[in-house]
């Protein structure tokens, strides 16, 4: 992106964009819920700035875990924090009966140095694998954790009229935990934030540079399993002008990549789902005239079907270790699963019965429905064990060449804060219009 925004005059531009004005506010609820956030919203800004300004690292976001907590106790809401590490949850019981529903926002941001130009620019420094690293809200966390803060006032100021229990899931890690340690999304559930009470659907979203103010969904596979990759080929050494006296495992190497490329585009139906297979780092050798004994390959791949993983992984598997046999070479395949592993899946029942949600909250770049995003999340370790929805929430500038805008993770990615009402105004109404559809019967703990 760019790196010249005129970036005070958004600064200055903290009242509240034409999003939160639009007409069509849905019912009472709906009304209330657009007229409080106009409050709150300036807390939103703040907060977002603080805590893009003070970044903290998967499981060491303490200071980032206290604002959260401190918030969520002033609005009267039950708070349990110290959840996988600085995870913290609040419940928001409300005063009519009904069921439970959970929201999420990850607070952990990156090791980047941040290169944008902003008054609340982060300066911090960290160690990180033992190095000296810069930390960066370089994938937006600092807007979903703003955004589900203002999102717990709102609701908490009209509790009497909400039928049924809100939880609010701050977890932390999203990106990973540090080597070594548990973390993330895994762990949160390992520790029972979808128990007591058990919520019947989780609603997510993330910040990302689509059109200023617009929700983008899909419904089913939205975002990629992602899966690590790692082959070794054996052969034997020899010299570089003696190939007959050994066995090459660079030439071996050669057409496994060649031929891994032939599954996603040969050997899997595309129509039903896209995937990736890359080969990302080869290692072998170290002189020109040495045919070494063997090689290191590194990869990833991106599915959006578990049945279609599961194969892909078997062809993956098959593929390298027939070329290596057919050499006289050996292919050792280890495919090592994480909390990145599912695909992001939004339950198509789900989808469809909150998609006027999206659509009525949606700001002026509208409701978009997205190609699946190669990207991964570890979401889904909540959408293992109950239905959810995870969307994007558009936050370029208005002018900003999309083709050219600074994507999440980069040192150069910016948020333009005008998005922020959307994002508080569609999580406030997913949550209020999931709970309506359940009603106050016995459909509560469905
Ligand atoms: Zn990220
Ligand atoms: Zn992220």
């Amino acid at each position: 992106m760019p790196r010249s925004f005129a970036l005070s005059a958004l600064l200055l531009a903290v009242a509240v964009p034409v999003a939160a004005q639009r007409k069509d506010a849905g019912d009472e609820l709906g009304r209330e819920i657009d007229a409080r956030m106009e409050l709150v919203m300036p807390k939103v800004v703040a907060w977002r700035r603080d805590i893009h300004q003070h970044p903290e690292l998967g499981n060491r976001e303490v200071r980032t875990s206290k604002l959260v907590a401190d918030h969520l106790r002033s609005l009267g809401l039950e708070v349990q924090t110290g959840i996988a590490h600085t995870g913290v949850v609040g419940i928001l019981r409300g005063g009519k009966p009904g069921g439970v529903v959970a929201l999420r926002a990850d607070m952990d941001a990156l090791p980047v140095t941040e290169q944008v130009d902003l008054p609340f620019k982060s300066t911090v420094r960290t160690q990180y694998n033992g190095m000296d690293v810069g930390v960066m809200h370089a994938c937006g966390h600092d807007n979903h954790v703003a955004i589900m803060m203002g999102v717990a006032e709102v609701l908490a100021g009209m509790k009497a009229k909400i039928p049924g229990t809100v939880k609010f899931i701050f977890q932390p890690a999203e990106e990973g935990p540090p080597a070594g340690e548990d973390g993330g999304a895994p762990m949160m559930v390992k520790e029972g934030v979808l128990e007591n009470p058990r919520p019947s659907a989780i609603f997510g979203l993330h910040v990302w540079p689509g059109p200023l103010g617009s929700l983008n969904y899909r419904a089913g596979g939205a975002m990629a399993a992602a899966d690590g990759l790692e082959i070794i080929v054996k052969g034997r050494q020899t010299h570089g002008a003696i190939p007959w006296g050994g066995v090459d495992p660079i030439v071996v190497a050669a057409q496994i990549v060649l031929g891994l490329q032939t599954i996603a585009s040969r050997q899997i139906d595309l129509t039903a789902a896209p995937a990736i297979i890359t080969v990302g780092m080869i290692q072998g050798g170290n002189r020109g005239n040495i045919i070494p004994d063997s090689v290191v390959m590194v990869g990833t791949i991106r599915t959006f079907d578990e049945k279609m993983r599961k194969e892909i992984h078997e062809r993956v598997t098959r593929t390298a270790e027939e070329i290596a046999k057919s050499a006289g070479a050996t292919a050792r395949v280890t495919i090592p699963s994480s909390a990145a592993s599912f695909v992001t899946y939004n339950d198509p029942a789900l989808t469809e019965k909150m998609a006027p949600t999206l659509k009525r909250t949606a700001g002026e770049g509208g409701l978009i429905v997205i190609n699946p995003v190669t990207g991964s999340e570890d979401f889904p370790s909540y959408t293992q064990t109950i239905p959810g929805l995870f969307y994007f929430l558009g936050g370029l500038p208005k002018g900003a060449d999309p083709t050219t805008a600074a994507r999440n993770h980069s040192p150069y990615f910016f948020v333009d804060e005008a998005a922020l009402p959307v994002g508080v105004r569609s999580m406030a109404n997913l949550a209020l219009d999931y709970l309506k559809s359940l009603g106050t019967g016995k459909t509560a703990d469905r």
